[in-house]
């Protein structure tokens, strides 16, 4: 499972360079962090997620990863938030807010961020293995869809990884 993470270890030159976040995007991104390390505490893979409001940098839901917790393949971070955030503001559109999450969104989310109409997305680590926002699809990029999001990559990724990295490392010594 952390073949994901040392391939990025041994390509380095293919981290992203960020452009500059915000200050709301940064504190989104530890917030995010913190609910990954919660995650990892119940057995979850560490990912976590935020919705903020782009200009105020307001929380409006956050979540991490419970597809153990719920047998939900479905339960990522990133998806548990987006709907938790269109039920709190009651609208589906979500395009007055951004979306913080520590691991490059998948398929799934990538294409429900689409679908939530959110104007940025800002991820920690990438994916080389299933990540949709520039790994292996650029689907919040894509001019045939009818929405684009901007993307923030790379952020906070050393620690992102890293707790990917020391989950599933305690997982093979625990066998
Ligand atoms: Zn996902």
């Amino acid at each position: 499972m952390s073949r994901w993470f040392s391939w990025l270890d041994a390509h380095p030159h293919a981290r992203i360079t960020p452009p500059e976040p915000s200050p709301h995007d940064r504190a989104a991104m530890t917030r995010a962090l913190e609910l990954a390390r919660a995650g990892a505490a119940i057995g979850e893979v560490p990912v976590g997620a935020v919705v903020y409001r782009l200009s105020t940098g307001e929380i409006i839901a956050e979540a991490h990863n419970r597809r153990e917790s719920d047998h939900d393949p479905a339960a990522h971070a990133e998806l548990l938030a987006i709907r938790q955030g269109a039920q709190r503001l009651g609208d589906w559109r979500l395009e007055s807010c951004a979306l913080a999450v520590t691991l490059e969104p998948c398929i799934m989310c990538a294409g429900l961020i689409v679908n939530a109409r959110l104007a940025r997305v800002v991820y920690g680590a990438a994916d080389p293995r299933a990540g949709a926002c520039r790994s292996l699809y650029h689907v919040l990029s894509d001019p045939r869809l009818n929405h684009r999001a901007e993307v923030i990559g790379g952020i906070e990724a050393d620690a992102a990884g890293r707790l990917l990295r020391d989950f599933f490392r305690a997982l093979r010594t625990s066998r």
